[in-house]
């Protein structure tokens, strides 16, 4: 049952695992966001498997999905996780305390707060993204007495297909450091009392669905990786960094083929390297776990287009409008085999025309207060939502098994107002 889509009709009702969506939606309310537990460890165990033969840490990329009952979930079942603020910092701490040594902390502009807070807690390393974060980085180690272990993180001039707003791995780029440019960067370190080079890092981009840019940029990472061992540096781990993507179509489900795939790639490209491997994957982990249920508010005619108003908008749920993403929207109720279906756009109630979930998409025929559920929502969804037109923030559920638990609740006007003065 796992290794299929975690939301299923059962007798014509939508479901996610063995919890009826509809009650949710009577329970909670909507918009809801609802979240498998048991895909989110399925897909991390596949993970873990793929690389058991070599020590390595799988650190989910914590900005995918933030929720703190998901990173316990993940730090529980032995995650480590790459964070990108000092906000996501303490998500980890809270969530369970004894993975703030496996997290890698990312990030191209990192403040001295969130750069002395993390070298009190004692993480595993830091992505060093330029030369001058470098220099803070050495400058705030002396000042609290502390070494930082460090890893560049390179520029590897790789280009891989995808949106081009989170595409990273080129030069044009303005993350990390020109891969021609490390060497020297990290010979200046060679003497540091402060600083010790104890990795590499990589990260291409986001939602990359071939495999290969990922494995071009990891045979110039360990190039990189024989040099510094040349020069001196005891290079213990190899981040590869996160990015591989999902099928948001009707298309293939099959997550260990996909990390099979993916394994073999990085495999060849690391032969009998000795480093620790980092992986830091995010999407992949939580994208197909993760619904939004949303209520239908009306449907209208306009000329000939027919337009399905639903109570979430893009402040939920913001890739379709960002990012031109395509989401699977399917009734709770399951429509007979032989309905009929009708192109509509399905948009939400927010005062813009950027404020869509799908346009001109075939969908059974839908009526006020009918629910729907927008697929694949789990990554890069509730944690790119915003309280634009002073909308509350949406519920959030964990299904574990038979339960449903809920693990965020409903914003109320009270939270939206409380840091007005
Ligand atoms: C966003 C990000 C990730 C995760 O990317 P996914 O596409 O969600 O796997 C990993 N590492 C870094 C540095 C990131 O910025």
């Amino acid at each position: 049952m796992i290794e299929s889509r975690p939301f299923v009709y059962q007798k014509r009702r939508l479901v996610c695992g063995e919890v009826d969506l509809t009650q949710l939606a009577e329970e909670y309310g909507t918009p809801l966001y609802v979240y498998s537990a048991d895909q989110i460890l399925y897909r991390l165990g596949l993970f873990q498997e793929a690389f058991w033969g070599r020590p390595s840490t799988i650190c989910y990329a914590v900005k995918a999905n933030s929720s703190i009952a998901i990173l316990r979930l993940l730090g529980e079942a032995g995650a480590g996780f790459d964070i990108v603020s000092g906000g996501e910092l303490e998500r980890v701490r809270k969530a369970h305390k004894p993975a703030l040594k496996r997290v890698v902390f990312s990030g191209v502009g990192k403040q001295v707060e969130e750069i002395d807070v993390a070298l009190k807690a004692g993480i595993l390393m830091f992505n060093v993204e330029s030369e001058a974060e470098l220099g803070l980085l050495a400058a705030r180690a002396e000042a609290l007495g502390k070494t930082a272990r460090f890893a560049l993180r390179v520029n590897p001039d790789v280009f891989a297909e995808t949106h081009p707003y989170i595409s990273t791995g080129l030069s044009a780029h303005k993350f990390g450091i020109a891969i021609t440019e490390a060497r020297r960067i990290y010979k200046k370190t060679l003497k540091s009392k402060w600083l010790d080079a104890v990795g590499v890092s990589v990260h291409i981009g986001s939602q990359i669905r071939s495999v290969e840019p990922f494995q071009a940029a990891l045979e110039r990472v360990l190039a990189l990786v024989a040099e510094l061992r040349k020069d001196g540096h005891d290079i213990q781990y190899v981040d590869a960094g996160g990015g591989l993507g999902i099928d948001y179509g009707t298309g293939s489900f099959d997550a260990a083929a996909q990390v099979a795939k993916y394994a073999k790639a990085l495999e060849k490209a690391l032969a009998d390297e000795p480093a620790h491997l980092l992986l830091e994957p995010g999407r992949f982990l939580v994208a197909q776990a993760g619904a939004l249920l949303t209520k239908v508010l009306v449907v209208k005619k306009n000329g000939d287009k027919t337009f399905v108003i639903t109570d979430a908008g893009m402040n939920d749920l913001i890739r379709p409008s960002l990012y031109q993403a395509h989401h699977e929207i399917v009734p709770v109720r399951q429509p007979s085999a032989s309905a009929a279906t009708a192109p509509v756009d399905i948009v939400g109630p927010v005062c813009e025309s950027g404020d869509f979930f799908a346009r001109d998409r075939k969908l059974a025929k839908v009526k006020e207060s009918d629910l729907v559920a927008i697929l694949d929502a789990g990554a890069y969804g509730m944690t790119l939502s915003s309280n634009y037109n002073t909308r509350m923030r949406p519920a959030e559920i964990l299904v574990e098994g038979p339960e449903a638990r809920l693990i965020r609740r409903r914003e109320t006007m009270r939270d939206l107002l409380a840091p007005e003065l």
